[in-house]
């Protein structure tokens, strides 16, 4: 077996630890900055509140990303960037606005349009701004990755693109910022955190390390998600969820996600089913599928956790979904025979080769029509 590991974004865990950017932005030499969030924090008064405690550091707020961030989101990035000539950027917010910060700090150095690096990832230029990256979900993992998620609203397409020079420079990881988080965004980026771990265990590419950071992952969740939905305010089980998130992102990055990320992203597209949700309609199912064909990897991490068998882990999860209001089935969509083949199609995504057991066609059809 051989196998590489390399992770180069310093990263900061703790619950306040929002109160040293100032100090890590120093650190890193900034001096002409631009804050990239979403609108939500516009209202709840966290924005001018940075803002004012990094005085006279940030310069501009893009506050205007939102979920399955757009092309144009990135561009008027971008155009911010170049107006205030800024040399540092700092993302504030869930998956969507990390992964269009990330764009946007990259792209900001070179001039072609967003849409060129959507339609030819090789072109992305090999170096961007410094990033400081502060999640404020448990989550996509997003913070320590090399991946940003666009899409293309008038072209109806959602792409990751990947290159190292994506991984932000830092992560600050403050568990106190997802207290606000409501439930039924709780539930689906905690399911979006179990499916990176999950698959990442189960790749093809799967090695020791993120092995180790997937096993305590899922661990994790199935342990504190149901908690931190029913008791929001619950500090421990957040910070918990906020560790798992950042060990499922640190276990998928070598090893990718697959078949449930496949199926995620028509699902996404074509239904408007959130990421984390879309994720988590199909993994029960396709853990069941490849607990069949199991080397006796999912027994030993069933067993690592307490499960029977992999099957019973499976059952576990159903019943997870079912406690935190995750969508079941695709019922309340009354799917067409033709929405139905354009959910297979579509599924059909490079990385679902990753799966241990080949996903055919077939399968996907038979997993859509049982769900309909
Ligand atoms: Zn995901």
């Amino acid at each position: 077996m051989s196998w590489n590991y390399a992770q180069p974004v310093t990263i900061r865990f703790g619950n306040g630890r929002i109160a040293e950017l100032v100090k890590e932005i120093n650190a890193l030499g900034g001096s002409k900055g631009i804050l990239i969030t979403s609108p939500s924090f516009e209202k709840s008064g966290l924005i001018q509140k940075i803002v004012s405690d990094s005085q006279p550091l940030i310069k501009a707020v893009y506050s205007n990303v939102n979920p399955n961030p757009d092309i144009t989101e990135c561009e008027g990035c971008i155009a911010l960037i170049r107006e205030h000539q800024c040399d540092f950027v700092v993302a504030l917010g869930g998956g969507s606005v990390l992964d269009c910060a990330k764009a946007a700090a990259l792209m900001a150095t070179a001039d072609l349009p967003v849409s060129a690096y959507m339609d030819n990832a090789s072109l992305l230029p090999a170096k961007g701004l410094p990033l400081i990256a502060v999640p404020t979900t448990a989550g996509t993992g997003s913070e320590i990755s090399s991946v940003s998620v666009l899409s293309d609203h008038t072209k109806k397409v959602k792409k990751p693109l990947a290159t190292p020079a994506f991984f932000p420079t830092l992560a600050i990881i403050d568990p106190e910022l997802t207290l606000t988080v409501p439930p039924h965004i709780t539930a689906c980026t905690g399911m979006d955190v179990l499916c990176h771990a999950l698959e990442a265990f189960w790749s093809r590419q799967h090695q020791p390390i993120c092995d180790s950071f997937a096993i305590n992952a899922i661990r994790l969740v199935m342990q504190n998600l149901k908690t931190v939905y029913d008791e929001p305010n619950n500090l421990p089980a957040r910070e918990r969820m906020a560790e798992a998130s950042l060990l499922a992102g640190l276990a998928f990055t070598v090893p990718r996600t697959n078949c449930s990320h496949a199926c995620s992203y028509p699902l996404t597209n074509d239904l408007g089913i959130p990421h984390g949700e879309a994720c988590a309609i199909t993994i029960d199912y396709f853990m069941r599928i490849n607990a069949q064909a199991d080397d006796g990897r999912l027994r030993m991490l069933a067993g690592m956790l307490g499960y029977g068998s992999a099957s019973e882990l499976a059952d576990a999860i159903t019943q997870l979904k079912k406690d935190i209001g995750i969508m079941p089935d695709l019922k309340t969509f009354n799917l067409t025979d033709g929405q139905i083949e354009g959910l297979v199609q579509n599924s059909q995504n490079p990385i679902l080769k990753l799966n241990p057991v080949e996903i055919t066609p077939a399968m996907l059809r038979e997993m859509y029509n049982q769900m309909r």
